[in-house]
């Protein structure tokens, strides 16, 4: 039996406002469109994939379907002015003794294997089969203005891709569409159209179509980072914390202030957008860094994420000191931090800690931090 997957890529995202082609937008770091070429890519059960695109992203699709399509025979045809011509040109481009075929909009980054199997399973049953949801508002049918009736909710799903169908059914269904001229706006319409039963698994709230720049934002990213630093306790040094200057005998050694509590925040912060750590963004034979504040340094640790569009969501920070007391400060710590980052003090934790009496941090030599971040975009 012989599967192939034909993913719809050629619309333009005019409801996007985007430049170019919407499923080459950024979501999580890759092209949208990669998303689900790299679940199908690697799905056993198929066989080939066609990718169908505009002719003016045949050269940055190409390259994507290098990067993800892993080893699977992919092709990337031209679609037409219509999605239902994409679709045609797809089901063309598909080899004569295909079985099965799924249609799968590229717009659709979040589908999952467990719905594609659903549908997989049941096209062998059924020979149509389309992916949907109940329907969770109430749908009205509105003629100028005012509501011409309620449709039955329970009767209602809403649609989404991949749908499945026996190959030869469904090119069967687009050539007759073609001569009769009707146009739908899934496939399984076309089936509809000819009198022929559609069976319906369910999909998944999660797959949900990217239309317009709202839903990038409801599909938006979220990125966990951890940092962990240690600075040595000397004689005649200011002890800061969280740019927080705390009365004690003794204060860390650094070539900056040693604020060891944001260090650890910053380290988080790279990590969290896979930047490395802060060692590599200002090196400690940098005489420009010498007794800087850290404070500055996380100015620029924030400026980085601003520029890919990131902030922060929450930091956690657990400070280990086995003296002084730090509970006194936390509420200071706290403060400084949030007006730095910019968000409320709320979306910000200090914890401190000793050691028991153990290791380096139990002998006062040294004070350590740990500390996680989130960020969203
Ligand atoms: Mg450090």
């Amino acid at each position: 039996m012989k599967t192939g997957v034909i993913i719809a890529a050629a619309g333009s995202g005019k409801r996007m406002g985007a430049e170019g082609n919407k499923v080459l937008l950024s979501l999580d770091g890759k092209p949208m469109l990669a998303h689900s070429l790299e679940l199908f890519a690697h799905l056993p059960e198929v066989d080939e994939l066609v990718v169908v695109a505009r002719d003016v992203d045949l050269a940055v699709m190409s390259e994507i379907v290098a990067e993800y399509a892993g080893d699977k025979p992919t092709k990337i045809v031209v679609g037409g002015a219509e999605r239902q011509e994409s679709v045609y040109n797809g089901l063309m481009a598909l080899s004569k003794d295909t079985d099965w075929v799924l249609i799968h909009d590229g717009a659709r980054p979040y589908v999952t294997s467990e719905i594609v199997y659903r549908a997989l399973l049941a096209v062998q049953k059924h020979g149509a089969v389309g992916v949907g949801v109940p329907v969770k508002d109430t749908i009205k049918q509105v003629e100028k203005d005012f509501v011409r009736k309620t449709l039955p909710r329970p009767e209602l799903r809403a649609m989404q891709t991949p749908q499945a169908f026996a190959y030869e059914l469904i090119l069967g269904a687009h050539q007759e569409a073609k001569r009769r001229g009707l146009i739908a706006t899934d496939d399984c319409a076309l089936l509809e159209e000819l009198g022929k039963p559609v069976y319906i698994v369910s999909g998944d709230y999660g797959n949900i179509k990217i239309t317009t720049p709202e839903d990038l934002t409801t599909a938006n990213s979220f990125f966990v980072g951890y940092g962990w630093d240690v600075h040595r306790l000397v004689e005649d040094r200011p002890l800061i914390l969280c740019g927080v200057e705390i009365p004690w005998e003794k204060g860390l050694s650094g070539h900056s202030d040693a604020d060891v509590a944001v260090h650890a925040v910053m380290d988080a912060m790279l990590g969290a957008v896979g930047k490395g750590d802060i060692g590599e963004h200002f090196p400690d034979i940098d005489p420009r860094y010498k007794g800087i504040s850290s404070l500055e340094l996380l100015h620029e640790v924030l400026e980085l994420l601003k520029r890919d569009k990131l902030r922060v969501n929450n930091v956690d920070l657990t400070i280990m000191a086995q003296a002084p007391k730090l509970s006194p400060y936390k509420a200071a710590m706290r403060a400084k931090l949030a007006e730095l980052i910019g968000i409320a003090a709320g979306r910000i934790n200090i914890k401190a800690t000793t050691a028991e009496g153990l290791g380096f941090v139990g002998r006062e030599e040294g004070i350590a931090a740990a500390a996680v971040v989130s960020l969203c975009d």
